[in-house]
């Protein structure tokens, strides 16, 4: 079994600090000591980061073949909002504004509707974007309506079959949980986007689950997460079936066109691929097909950014852009006009979209890479401030039992999930001890280990 108690590789990826004036330093840093910023990466150029998993609670109302959870999940306090809010300024610190903040968890719908609406203000407060990461089950439109109206940017659902939810055999019938999530969340200012486990369970169905992604036109990003060794899932190693160049074709061939996922790089090419499509009434064409364009762009756009210390706005620095480099920006807009055009049939069939289509490949816990947690793009904030998230993920329990110190005008406090609220000492006990809580609190190994022995006495 994989616990977090488990001896892990020497590795310190903590949280890279912001160092004078430009926040995008140290990611750019770690990305050229392992040569990974080429001309087609816009990680360190244009942002100091992707995105920071916020983790509102470690409670879940599912029990996932693979989750990456610890064991001693279910045993925590959900963190108080003093705590969360001390760590939206961490962020804040660390990455300017901009910044995608994850609400996350476990499900994060598990937490109060006021708690989750006060974070989304927070978050806008700061100048972040907001996106709440959920399998759906409690997320209501009611529910999703309260969250946009106080300033949630994004909704990521995460629908397969991993999930195990009763009555769904295939990615197909999922379909019909996909659908009911676009009607929830559409019309309400929220960007969708769905997420899914690539798994030996679901592999076959890929180009179909891909092909009816690209079909929903509210859904403007789609991500597929290669299967990981990591925490408490009962579902180990990938299958070598699974790498990033099969999940790569299985999706171009949903798409029914290449993606060029090698053109603009997000972080490094052994964690993320990221393509660009437009499409229309059935039908996807790549934004990323002429590479040498796209680098000229990037190039282009480093060029007129004169802040070059957090994200980059893009709209502003493209109208400079275009007064800079005039020839070249409309090469570009040729480019984009001639991929609407090949849209062909589908033009007349539907709307034109842009949709983002991720691939990202967490680590296996006891496999830590350090160049690529040296160069993470996918940071969570942990009581010590940033981290990277497969970092976290392999010692889990032991960044949980940190304690956050809050300072407040009567002098510090502390907290850690072994306790539910702040308490006035740094010594807090530990989080409770998985095996003597009962089987029907446990998920994931430790409850088909004490199941496997139930039926055995
Ligand atoms: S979370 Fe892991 S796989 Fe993702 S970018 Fe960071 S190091 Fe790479």
């Amino acid at each position: 079994m994989k616990d977090t108690a488990h001896p892990q590789p020497a590795i310190a990826p903590a949280g890279r600090k912001f160092a004078g004036t430009d926040r995008r330093a140290p990611l750019r840093g770690g990305l050229l000591s392992c040569g990974e910023f080429g001309a087609g990466q816009t990680a360190g150029r244009f942002y100091p980061i992707a995105c920071v998993a916020l983790e509102v609670t470690q409670h879940c109302n599912l029990d996932c073949t693979l989750c990456y959870l610890s064991d001693r999940a279910e045993m925590t306090f959900d963190p108080p909002l003093s705590v969360l809010f001390a760590r939206l300024a961490t962020i804040r610190s660390h990455y300017g504004t901009g910044v995608s903040v994850q609400l996350t968890g476990g499900d994060p719908t598990l937490r109060k509707v006021e708690d989750l609406e006060a974070l989304s203000r927070e978050i806008r407060r700061l100048g972040m974007r907001s996106c709440l990461m959920t399998n759906g089950i409690r997320a209501s439109r009611a529910f999703l309506t309260r969250l946009a109206a106080a300033g949630l940017d994004d909704v990521a659902f995460h629908v397969d079959l991993t999930q195990e939810r009763k009555g769904f055999s295939s990615e197909v019938e999922l379909n019909t949980v996909r659908r009911a999530y676009i009607r929830r969340a559409r019309g309400l200012g929220l960007r969708i986007l769905f997420n899914t486990t690539v798994f030996a369970g679901n592999f076959d169905e890929l180009p179909e689950l891909a092909r009816f992604l690209r079909d929903r036109a509210e859904v403007a990003f789609v991500s597929f997460q290669m299967q990981a060794d990591t925490g408490r899932g009962v579902l180990r190693a990938r299958p070598d079936a699974i790498t990033q160049e099969s999940v790569t074709h299985a999706i171009e061939a949903g798409y029914g066109t290449p993606l060029h996922f090698g053109t603009a790089a997000v972080g490094h090419s052994k964690c993320n691929r990221y393509a660009s499509v437009v499409t229309a009434g059935g039908r996807a064409v790549s934004l990323l097909s002429n590479k040498r364009l796209v680098h000229r762009v990037i190039d282009a756009l480093e060029g007129v950014d004169d802040k070059q210390d957090a994200h980059i706005r893009i709209r502003p620095k493209s109208r400079r852009m275009i007064r800079r480099h005039p020839l070249l920006a409309l090469r570009a807009l040729g480019h984009l006009a001639l991929s609407v055009m090949r849209l062909g049939p589908g033009l007349m069939r539907g709307s034109v979209r842009r949709q983002t289509v991720f691939i990202h490949n967490f680590m296996a816990a006891d496999a830590l890479e350090e160049d690529r947690c040296a160069s993470c793009v996918f940071m969570v904030a942990t009581a010590n401030g940033p981290l990277s998230m497969c970092a976290h993920n392999a010692q889990r329990d032991m960044h949980l039992s940190s304690p956050d110190r809050i300072d407040g005008p009567t002098g510090p406090s502390w907290w850690n999930p072994a306790v539910p609220r702040l308490s006035g000492g740094p010594d807090l006990p530990e989080i409770g001890d998985p095996s003597l809580a009962p089987l029907k609190r446990l998920k994931g190994q430790m409850r088909a280990l004490r199941q496997t022995r139930k039926d055995a006495s």
